[in-house]
């Protein structure tokens, strides 16, 4: 964290919201639910501000217009990639690419949930903001495709499973609001969730009070999970998938900056991959595969901003433990 690099957004940003509240009192799910401002409501702020006008993600034509955003510049949630290439055009519904800010997503919009989510957890993220539970549908997505609400998953066995988890989003309401909406979850068995996923996601952020920071890409594939109900391919009436496995890739580096550069073949990355069956065993360990697995399994390039050379070493190497 260069604590330099994020004075100027900090003053800009707290301006900002001054400007915002003032302007714009009608913004009042801006803070309860964490959404970007409208690009129009920044326009409008003043023609002493300026903002980014590249684009926020590879492959997207949107502009990057966070305003909260006081990280370290060179850190971003989709930083090491977009497996999938994933795009904003409403024809790409099944590969659909989603900036919520404190996290980005590919949406399926046939799966009603997220092929992959990717996100960074640094000390600026852990915060002591309770744990929401404002689960609720995503308003903003395109006109005309279901939205998956708070009570599609009622009755089904499966737990409303985080990709990115409530616990790596807690500097702020905005922040662990984001994580609750419903097209951050999959249906996930729920010793899988509560127990195997639990274990992998308090690992990351014990990582993080180390004074390291975390990259992170969880995803999912297949058909056909087990709940505590049995055996499903789909739950809502046939509007949200089951998926049979579930998996992440986690990159931990020691917190600075310019971190693509950092990465290396000594770095440390877990890659796991998990059956969506209540009958999992909670340790992740027993689940530890190389990145090179999951991206044959799913067809994506993980890591893809990293040299290929560098790809070819550290994604067929599997983690061998350790702390
Ligand atoms: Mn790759």
């Amino acid at each position: 964290m260069n604590y330099k690099k994020i004075l100027l957004p900090v003053l800009l940003g707290g301006l900002l919201l001054c400007g915002i509240s003032c302007q714009q009192s009608q913004q009042t799910d801006f803070n309860t639910y964490g959404r970007r401002v409208a690009a129009e409501t920044l326009k409008n702020a003043g023609p002493e501000f300026s903002f980014p006008s590249e684009p926020a993600i590879p492959g997207s034509s949107k502009t990057d217009n966070r305003i909260y955003d006081t990280r370290d510049s060179t850190a971003s949630q989709i930083l090491l990639g977009n497996p999938s290439g994933a795009t904003n055009s409403t024809v790409n519904a099944e590969n659909y690419l989603i900036d919520q800010q404190y996290y980005v997503e590919s949406y399926s919009r046939t799966k009603g949930s997220p092929n992959w989510v990717s996100w960074h957890i640094g000390a600026e993220d852990l915060g002591n903001t309770k744990r929401l539970n404002n689960f609720r549908p995503d308003t903003d997505l395109p006109e005309g495709w279901y939205e998956v609400s708070n009570t599609s998953y009622k009755g089904s066995g499966f737990d409303k499973g985080h990709n990115c988890p409530s616990g790596d989003r807690s500097s702020s309401t905005a922040a662990n609001s984001s994580t609750f909406l419903m097209n951050n979850m999959i249906p996930q068995a729920p010793n899988n969730n509560q127990h195997t996923w639990e274990h992998l996601e308090s690992y990351c952020r014990t990582q993080v009070k180390k004074g390291n920071e975390v990259y992170v890409v969880m995803g999912s594939y297949g058909s056909g999970g087990t709940g505590k109900n049995g055996y499903f391919e789909s739950i809502d009436n046939g509007k949200i998938n089951v998926p049979a496995h579930i998996w992440k890739v986690v990159v931990i580096i020691p917190e600075g900056n310019n971190d693509l550069q950092r990465i290396n073949a000594g770095t440390r990355i877990i890659a796991v991959d998990t059956p969506n069956d209540n009958a999992i065993a909670p340790n992740w360990m027993k689940y530890l595969c190389t990145v090179r697995d999951i991206e044959k399994a799913t067809g994506y390039d993980l890591l893809s901003a990293l040299p290929k050379a560098l790809q070819n070493r550290i994604e067929v190497e599997k983690f061998k433990g350790g702390n």
